[in-house]
């Protein structure tokens, strides 16, 4: 049985991640302190300049996904790359490096699969794999895993890319299923760390000014995921230490939210998101599980 209001929490939690760390983005702890102290309130601004409760690419590129997971039936790379195409047209207040340049050699090629490149090791397929967690729930190991690698390579094509992803979604699956902090820690954190030792997240420096770098982001999301006891200790913790804070609160955020469920987000935050794209993520997470055919509790 999946808990419905731990995925909603889940996609909320994505949203309230990014817009709570976009405002912090690429200053450093320090800066931060000198500024705010404690960041801990939805007021936008940052380098974009976002409205309060504004999000940014992490957020909107999950909806634009999740769309066309909807339309098709199923995880379809042709149709995630036409999502993001039709995302990047619309002028999208940030987009990623490596998501523009493999959007642009998509719309060439038509494509839907980047290159392969050990270079495009940033955090960009990472940030928007909810939709995919949610459409494959119940569905056999390998399915989930492809279905996690054809959404991520439109933009992403690149190993350590791929291991990130596919353990963020079995994590959030088996938050959704019920899964204790503790044994998605040994069940998912410590054996992507044993595999990829990039992801050693214990017995190294606290990861602070993450950058987008996908292991990078890893490390601080896991550092404070597992580091901390509710959703909002967890989101403050990670969006303090800067960086590439909108995506690292996404991802966290999204870890926290299906863990410990909509109760544990805070009301201020909630109020605070941007109106559409609360009932966006509400939405889609209620049609997402009903096309996954989950049985909801
Ligand atoms: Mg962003």
């Amino acid at each position: 049985m999946i808990a419905t209001d731990h995925a909603v929490a889940a996609y909320l939690g994505l949203a309230i991640g990014d817009a709570l760390g976009s405002t912090v983005e690429f200053m450093t702890p320090r800066e931060i302190v000198a500024k705010y102290q404690v960041h801990d309130q939805l007021i936008g601004g940052g380098w974009l300049h976002l409205k309060p409760g504004q999000v940014t690419d992490d957020t909107t590129m999950a909806l634009a996904l999740g769309e066309s997971i909807l339309k098709q039936g199923k995880v379809d790379a042709l149709a995630a790359a036409q999502a993001f195409d039709g995302w990047m047209r619309a002028k999208p207040v940030d987009i990623g490096n490596t998501v523009r340049r493999n959007l642009l050699q998509f719309r060439k090629t038509g494509n839907p699969a980047a290159p392969y490149s050990d270079h495009d090791a940033g955090n960009g397929a990472a940030m928007r794999l909810l939709p995919v967690a949610l459409a494959t729930l119940g569905q056999p190991e390998e399915s989930v895993r492809a279905a996690s690698r054809a959404q991520a390579h439109v933009t992403h094509h690149c190993a350590l890319s791929d291991a990130a992803c596919e353990c963020l979604v079995m994590m959030v699956q088996d938050a959704l299923r019920g899964a204790s902090k503790n044994e998605l820690l040994h069940r998912h954190a410590h054996p992507l760390a044993a595999r990829h030792p990039e992801f050693k997240f214990r017995a190294v420096r606290q990861q602070s000014n993450p950058s987008g770098y996908v292991a990078d982001t890893m490390q601080a999301v896991f550092q404070s995921f597992f580091d901390t006891d509710d959703f909002r200790g967890c989101l403050i913790d990670v969006v303090n230490r800067g960086g590439d804070a909108d995506t690292t609160g996404a991802i966290a955020g999204m870890l926290a939210g299906a863990l410990y469920g909509l109760e544990a987000i805070p009301k201020v935050w909630l109020g605070a998101l941007d109106d559409n794209i609360l009932r966006a993520c509400e939405a889609q997470t209620h049609a997402l599980l009903e096309a996954s055919n989950t049985f909801l509790s």
